[in-house]
């Protein structure tokens, strides 16, 4: 029964998915020979193509692992380099063309690599076998050969052809065997011959007689035997053949036969010599289906060795934990969608009133310096300057026009900022601000390309839906755009409120003046470039030219930081003096609105802010806590391929290597399975044999 060498073979393409190492390695048979020996010609009839490299400079110079793959059921031929992903290449001058690429890639410096090609051939006329095709030994160190190549080439050989690899020894018959390199090469690592084929080509170049006593060699003799063929290649362009792509073996098999049956009395059928390329092939598959029979538990041992290295791995490193790349991805998302669900629980009305009203404020303290808070102060606040400002708070007169005109356009700038786009647009920033910073403390931080496609998914839902709300909102607030009524309770809201940002913002321009402070190099300094910038002011002093050189012996630099503090300090100065009118007694009631905008603008404020909070709670986050996770689920679930998912997972080095634990352990397990399964289906049939 020919299945155990396919079985094996099968097994040794999924070691080599991860990994294999070199204790796993399935025995092969090698094929040595010096250059010209017709070694080439051997491996091709077996295939039945040419597709070897050829040349006059050595060609051969990585070993070639070549794995025949019997198809039965199928009918076309073709190769496959598993390595170089170029799929099915079903022309061998192709593949003959790609080995000789891949040879002549390794520089002429290095002579030979050790990095085997991987080749597999698939045929219905190829039998099961696994093969390497090695560098051909130098005889003659030519003067165009580094020195060193016969040694490196030697090296080579002997890694490959160690126990349980069957040895295939080619000789040419018109060399004397007692100089055929191969031979030589195999007696030392095999010197009972108990593991090499020889073979003897161009049988047809020496007489019958010649070519029988080569057969039956008595010096070195192999318990496998020596099988003597006729290997030549027949020439396309005789005319003879025209074979184009076409199979070859049975050309040269009928070439072989004819030469043999011209020698009944050496070859015939009473001789028991081996002579033939179909003997050849059929010996190569018994030895090769013997030798893997013979190691079914040496192997089995091995592989049970890594299963208990990759088992225990598996149980220190990663605690047992199951993953694959699919369970992973779902986990990744799960953890996220939660963490997001946290977030949407927290982030409700009240936050996002938060960050409307300060948003608005700001724009509430920029109308007021630009309205109000500019210098002189004298129209808004006429007695404070001289007198004390507690006493005597401001008395603008509330019949005056230009009061009414103030505040009334004040607030009409308020109501017509564009609230809808404005808070819209904050509150959106926020949320994609927080979805980031989920993502970046999510499993999807190690996963660059997941990570975008969330924030991708993210950003584009709040665009779509800040599109539509920005425009209803401003709809919403139209009504404060021609008339705003407030009552007393609101109006006390605002007081406390606008106290509470303008103590705020003096706190801030009290720290940026000391920062300021600190640059110039201390209080005193500071005194002194701000008395200097006073006179200035005041036109006691006239710079000459722009003060870019600087002036009054300070530097330009200095001029220009002394000229921020004296903002800072003006503004210190408005602010102290608006917050102690806002505080004043005047200011607690809304009939003094005029000279009180601060707190007038406030509560306008505030109702703008009620209405857009209620708005964009609705319409932009119960619908984008909605969406989004559906989103993120079309584009990192469903949406994935197998090979995107596995991607993904991969790109995190931690999961990577957790799954290729888990997968060469579960490999392992398998073939393990596998080879017990085959180890009982060898051991049944030396019952069954032994009975019969
Ligand atoms: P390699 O260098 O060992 O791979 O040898 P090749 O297979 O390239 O063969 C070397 C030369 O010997 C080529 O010219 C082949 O045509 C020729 N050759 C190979 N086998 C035979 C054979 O059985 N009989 C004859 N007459 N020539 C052969």
């Amino acid at each position: 029964m020919m299945m155990l060498t396919k079985k094996m073979i099968e097994i040794r393409g999924l070691l080599q998915t991860v990994g294999q190492s070199e204790a796993l390695t399935l025995p092969s048979i090698v094929v040595i020979g010096s250059q010209s020996s017709g070694k080439s010609s051997v491996l091709e009839a077996i295939v039945g193509h040419e597709f070897l490299p050829k040349g006059s400079n050595m060609v051969t110079r990585r070993p070639i692992e070549l794995t025949l793959v019997n198809t039965p059921q199928a009918r076309a031929e073709y190769g496959e380099f598993p390595a170089l992903g170029l799929g099915k290449v079903t022309d061998f001058s192709q593949i003959q063309k790609t080995l000789t690429d891949l040879n002549l890639a390794v520089p002429e410096k290095e002579c030979v690599s050790d990095d085997p090609i991987q080749l597999r051939i698939y045929s219905p006329n190829v039998p099961d076998l696994s093969l390497i095709d090695l560098p051909g030994y130098i005889q003659v160190s030519g003067f165009d050969q580094p020195t060193e190549l016969k040694q490196r080439i030697t090296e080579l050989c002997d890694k490959y052809v160690q126990p349980p690899n069957v040895i295939l020894a080619i000789s040419a018959a018109d060399v004397d065997l007692a100089n055929s390199t191969s031979l030589r090469a195999s007696r030392r690592v095999d010197p009972r011959g108990e593991r090499t084929i020889g073979v003897i080509t161009k049988m047809d170049l020496v007489e019958p007689e010649r070519g029988a006593s080569l057969l039956s060699d008595k010096k070195y003799p192999l318990r496998l035997g020596y099988v003597g063929v006729v290997c030549k290649i027949p020439q396309s362009t005789g005319g003879l053949f025209s074979r184009g792509n076409s199979n070859i073996t049975n050309a040269i098999v009928r070439h072989e036969n004819a030469y043999f049956s011209s020698h009944p009395d050496e070859y015939g059928q009473g001789s028991e010599l081996s002579v033939g390329t179909t003997n050849l092939r059929k010996k190569l598959m018994h030895v090769l289906e013997q030798t893997m029979a013979a190691s079914l538990a040496t192997t089995g041992e091995a592989i049970h060795r890594e299963l208990s290295e990759a088992t225990y791995e598996y149980k220190v490193q990663y605690n047992e934990r199951a993953l694959s790349a699919e369970s992973y991805l779902a986990e990744s998302l799960d953890t996220f969608k939660h963490t997001f669900k946290d977030f949407a629980d927290h982030f409700g009305r009240p936050e996002v009133r938060s960050i409307i009203k300060q948003e608005l404020d700001q724009q509430v303290l920029n109308l007021l310096a630009q309205r109000y808070w500019n210098k002189p102060l004298e129209d808004l606040t006429p007695q404070m300057l001289e007198t004390d400002p507690l006493s005597e708070l401001p008395t603008a007169d509330p019949e005056n026009p230009i009061w009414h005109l103030k505040l009334d356009a004040s607030t009409a700038s308020l109501t017509k900022l564009g609230i809808g786009r404005l808070a819209t647009a904050v509150v959106a920033n926020t949320v994609q601000t927080n979805v980031e910073q989920l993502l970046a403390s999510s499993p999807f931080s190690a996963h660059p390309s997941a990570r975008k496609a969330a924030t991708d998914a993210s950003s584009a839902i709040l665009k779509d839906l800040s599109y539509d709300t920005s425009d209803e909102l401003e709809i919403c607030i139209k009504p404060y755009k021609y008339r705003i009524e407030l009552d007393d309770a609101e109006w006390t809201k605002g007081r406390e409120a606008i106290s509470n940002v303008l103590k705020a913002e003096l706190k801030d321009c009290e720290s940026a003046v000391k920062h300021v402070e600190g640059e110039i190099g201390g209080r005193k300094k500071l005194k002194d470039v701000l008395a200097f910038i006073d006179r200035v002011r005041s036109g006691e002093v006239v710079l000459e030219g722009d003060g870019t050189a600087g002036a009054g012996g300070f530097s330009a630099a200095l001029l220009r930081k002394g000229r921020e503090a004296a903002f800072l300090r003006d503004r210190l100065d408005i602010l102290r003096l608006r917050l102690a009118a806002v505080q004043s007694k005047q200011c607690a009631n809304k009939k003094n609105k005029y000279y009180c905008p601060e707190v007038f603008l406030d509560a306008v404020a505030d109702k703008l802010t009620s209405t857009a909070d209620l708005f964009l709670d609705a319409e932009l986050l119960s619908k984008f806590y909605y969406n989004f996770p559906r989103e993120l689920d079309a584009r990192l679930g469903r949406g994935l391929s197998e090979a995107d998912i596995e991607r993904f997972a991969r790109e995190d080095p931690k999961i990577r290597r957790h799954l290729e634990v888990v997968r060469r352990k579960e490999l392992l397990e398998h073939v393990l399975k596998e080879m017990e399964a085959l180890r009982q289906i060898e051991a049944r049939e030396k019952r069954y044999g032994a009975r019969s």
